[in-house]
């Protein structure tokens, strides 16, 4: 059937390897991020995925996951470092980020990010049957598109962007910048999370290739390439079901007692990512337990704090900075069995974090820009009971679907402060109207709504 084959191209394979008690190794599939957004669109024979495996050296042989052939594309330790360390993670992140951080430049994480780029690009053109749709996810690979279209003019080639993207004024600062935008102009349909996002890139082509524009199309090379929004979302019906488990309720109720049974929990769940907030959050806590307007034990705070690309200098320094003021937060505010902010550095599984959203009476999401921000979306669906407050940063791309939010500028600390005290003291019938009109949008974007829109826009034929 023509069309019908499907290749996503992503930095990662949806994998892990695990070692056994047993010492042998066994490849696993991994939790969370992008292989649970594409999980309902992934069933089925005739779909690749193509990525890396993890750690460095060759390439591994892998089994099929739910049917689904994986191709592994190897990374040495010096092009971990260049490619994915440093043009992606210390210019492209921060920099699309809004620069909350200072994006660093150098020349040879761009020419490794170049070279992995082409090894992606060939991948892919090696891998894919005549006439396929590839998918190419994010940002590590914005050059891919047009890389493979060189190769293989006869595939049909989506790119989507999970991360926001940033204004002209901001983008234009990256050294060969023009690359980029025709990197991703290789493409049938450049997705965003955001009509902003989109608006930005529709404006560079513009600026930067003088390219003719019409709102969302671009013509390039005679041909026609499309823009547009796509906000990714999550499998709203499965974690409807989880959270309504007696298995998570029991969980949650056991964390509620294992925190002292306070009358509030504040809940913090992130990477330990600059953009994310976390200082802000800690913050603006600190300030309310200073200024008596909340109390421990009456109420806590959780922070999940997931660690994250460690490697980088950013976030070691941000990890010392975020462990200093939860050190002297619970200095000045804890108490003998009883700590202000329950700091933990680890990563929950999907159940875990289910019975946690249920345990929270205010959710705490600030990112100083986010493209989507999954975790806030993950809240409102394992709250099938009304319960629980969303207190959500603007700057978050999920800011703009969930409008029933107690939405704040982060950067605002006495906005902030009074926000979350709202959302703790809220009336609980105002509460639940707000958590049912947000779970009633949700159900009908999840990320099967996502996926369709965006392979429907590109002409692939989707089961309904
Ligand atoms: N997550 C997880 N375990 C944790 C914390 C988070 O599996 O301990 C998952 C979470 O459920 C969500 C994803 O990680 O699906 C985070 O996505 P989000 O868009 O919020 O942020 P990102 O980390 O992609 O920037």
């Amino acid at each position: 059937m023509p069309h019908s084959e499907l290749v996503v191209v992503a930095n990662r394979l949806p994998i892990d390897e695990t070692v056994l008690d047993s010492g042998a190794r066994e490849w696993r599939r991994s939790p969370g991020g992008l292989v649970s957004a594409l999980r309902p669109i992934l069933r089925g024979e005739g779909t690749t995925w193509i990525g890396w495996a993890g750690g460095t050296g060759p390439a591994p042989d892998l089994p099929d996951i739910d049917g689904v052939a994986l191709r592994a594309v190897p990374l040495s330790d010096d092009e971990f470092e260049n490619y994915y360390e440093g043009f992606a993670n210390s210019t492209v992140w921060p920099l699309y980020h809004d620069a909350v951080e200072q994006p660093v430049f150098h020349r040879r994480w761009w020419e490794a990010y170049q070279r992995i780029n082409r090894r992606f690009a060939a991948a892919a053109a090696e891998s894919s049957p005549p006439g396929a749709l590839v998918w190419v996810q994010d940002y590590h690979l914005q050059l891919v598109p047009a890389m493979l279209r060189a190769l293989r003019p006869d595939l049909r080639i989506g790119f989507f962007m999970h991360i926001p993207f940033p204004p002209p004024e901001l983008f234009k600062q990256i050294p060969r910048c023009a690359d980029l935008l025709r990197g991703l102009l290789g493409a049938d349909l450049v997705g965003f999370q955001t009509p902003g996002g989109a608006r930005n890139f529709v404006r560079l082509i513009d600026r930067v290739l003088g390219l003719r524009t019409r709102h969302s199309e671009i013509e390039v090379d005679g041909r026609v390439a499309r823009v547009g929004a796509f906000p990714i979302s999550i499998d709203v019906e499965d974690l409807e079901r989880l959270a309504a488990s007696e298995q998570v309720r029991a969980h949650a109720a056991q964390m509620r007692a294992d925190l002292g049974n306070p009358d509030r929990i504040l809940l913090g769940v992130d990477r330990l990512d600059y953009t994310k907030g976390i200082e802000h959050r800690l913050k603006a806590y600190r300030e309310l337990l200073a200024d008596g307007r909340v109390k421990v034990p009456n109420t806590v705070l959780v922070q999940v704090a997931v660690p994250s690309r460690e490697r980088v200098e950013h976030y070691r320094m941000l990890r010392d900075k975020v462990e200093r003021e939860v050190g002297g937060v619970n200095g000045e505010y804890g108490r003998l069995g009883v700590p202000a902010v329950h700091y933990l550095n680890c990563s929950y599984n999907r159940s875990e974090l289910a019975a946690l959203y249920l345990a929270a009476d205010v959710m705490v999401v600030t990112p100083l820009r986010d493209g989507m921000n999954l975790v806030a979306k993950e809240y409102v669906a394992c709250r099938p009971d009304n319960g629980g407050a969303l207190v959500l940063s603007e700057f978050a791309g999920a800011a703009q679907e969930l409008k029933q939010a107690y939405q704040v500028n982060p950067h605002d600390l006495d906005e902030l402060k009074d926000t979350l005290v709202l959302a703790l003291e809220a009336d609980p019938a105002d509460a639940g109207r707000r958590m049912r009109a947000m779970r009633r949008y949700l159900r009908t974007h999840d990320v099967t709504a996502w996926a369709r829109a965006y392979l429907t826009a590109l002409e692939f034929p989707v089961e309904s």
